[in-house]
């Protein structure tokens, strides 16, 4: 059975460009050909036609760094600078996080990933609860939204978790349940959060199976000063000395680095996730991506943390990559729609070494693919580019099919209930909110 997916344009991202009046044939979960609508329509008059022809068709956008380990405490010390947050709500969080709280708070993220024309989720969770492998949740609340991922556990031990073995057990069935849509990564937390006993260890024990790693990498000043004081050297440097760059390597923020640490990011090839929106609320800084792009770094955009963007609304991300470097440089013309499409699709596609499978519309990859369509956001497509990545809401996005599947349909999401999912997890809040001590605190009035 083909399915056409239609569009008055298809952004393919691949050598195809953008076509007017085009659609892609999708059959057996991949694409098989993107052409002029007519053409195909004559070719398979009994496929179904999903889009009539005035909406934007794209690849699905590839979020490249998350904590869904967040997806449950949104809004909670939104005007505290990073280390502080980390004390005071991330750290309790994480040591009363489930299994459960995983599972559910994913599918609920979900919604909102979904929503915002997300097809592939690169996460991290974070927690310090020795007796819960609370990460695996992820797996399985992935699969059951239809979701493509790539998850990890963002190990921290320093101060907060037990022995090393039994953080590298956690690593271990986290890569066991990860099959299908859902691929692994060795997580580190971040270098500052771990023991350096934890920090090598760990490390070998990623070299011996050749896992890739997800870490973040000079978020802040603040971490470049604490690294300093630690070891002497920036963690770059450190990284660098632990061996950690001879693994695939994407590191979230890069915002605070030098023209030596470009190139040596460029050469080790290590990719970068850039999280404008946590990056602006956490005042964390700006991060150099042009500077990035330029080197032949791959540079993908994520949204961060439920809890440190307060949302998972990937068109936000898309929209303010392009904004924080337009005000930050005083020029316009330092980025354009076209480049930041580019980073959300088939750039992050490279950063996670997915994009021979997705990222584009190409016939042979998968098809992740998004219909933008119905609202008034989309309604005037003077430059398609452009309307998406600054006047495309939720509210446009139409249709989403991962593999194939239709996951959403009519601008509802078809594999999670949303009312029902948010019934589900108001009690799960509530327990959060009491258990690690934020009701207590007065930080969430959540019951
Ligand atoms: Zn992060």
């Amino acid at each position: 059975m083909t399915v056409l997916v239609r569009g008055a344009w298809v952004l393919t991202q691949g050598p195809q460009g953008e076509l007017p009046d085009a659609a892609v044939a999708i059959e057996g979960g991949a694409i098989t050909e993107v052409a002029g609508f007519a053409a195909l329509r004559q070719k398979h008059p009994d496929a179904e036609v999903i889009g009539d022809g005035t909406g934007i068709v794209t690849p699905g956008f590839v979020n490249t760094h998350t904590h869904l380990s967040e997806a449950l405490a949104t809004g909670i010390g939104s005007e505290l600078p990073l280390a502080a947050w980390g004390e005071q709500i991330i750290g309790p969080l994480g040591r009363v996080l489930t299994e459960q709280d995983a599972h559910e708070g994913t599918r609920l993220r979900a919604v909102e990933l979904l929503l915002s024309g997300v097809t592939c989720v690169n996460d991290m969770f974070v927690h310090y609860n020795p007796d819960a492998m609370a990460s695996l949740g992820v797996v399985t609340g992935l699969r059951s939204a239809g979701l493509r991922g790539v998850v990890s556990f963002g190990a921290e031990d320093l101060d907060r978790w037990g022995d090393v073995a039994r953080m590298l057990a956690e690593h271990d069935a986290l890569a066991a349940a990860a099959d299908g849509l859902v691929s692994f990564r060795y997580g580190v937390g971040t270098l500052l959060g771990q023991t350096d006993a934890l920090l090598t260890e760990g490390i070998a024990h990623a070299t011996a199976r050749g896992w890739a790693v997800h870490t973040h990498l000079h978020e802040t000043r603040e971490e470049l000063a604490a690294s300093q004081e630690r070891w002497g050297e920036r963690p770059i440097a450190h990284a660098l000395g632990l061996g950690l760059f001879d693994l695939r390597v994407i590191a979230g923020h890069a915002v605070w680095v030098d023209p030596d640490e470009i190139a040596l990011l460029a050469e080790r090839g290590v990719a970068v996730a850039h999280n404008p929106v946590a990056n602006a609320i956490l005042g964390s800084g700006v991060a150099p991506v042009p500077a990035l792009r330029a080197a032949g770094i791959a540079v993908g955009i994520g949204t961060d943390g439920a809890a440190s963007n307060d949302s998972q609304n990937m068109l936000e991300a898309v929209k303010l990559a392009a904004l924080l470097q337009k005000v930050h440089a005083l020029d316009p013309a330092v980025i354009d729609a076209a480049t930041v499409l580019r980073m959300a699709t088939l750039d992050g596609a490279r950063a996670l070494g997915l994009d021979e499978v997705i990222g584009s519309l190409e016939p042979g990859k998968r098809a992740d693919v998004v219909l933008f369509q119905d609202a008034v956001d989309v309604a005037v497509l003077h430059d398609p580019a452009g309307q998406l990545v600054y006047g495309a809401s939720p509210r446009a996005v139409a249709d989403v099919l991962i593999d194939g599947k239709r996951v959403v349909r009519d601008h509802q999401v078809v594999t999670v209930d949303e009312a029902e999912q948010v019934e589900l997890c108001r009690p799960l809040v509530a327990r959060i909110a009491r258990d690690a001590g934020f009701t207590a605190r007065g930080v969430s009035r959540a019951r």
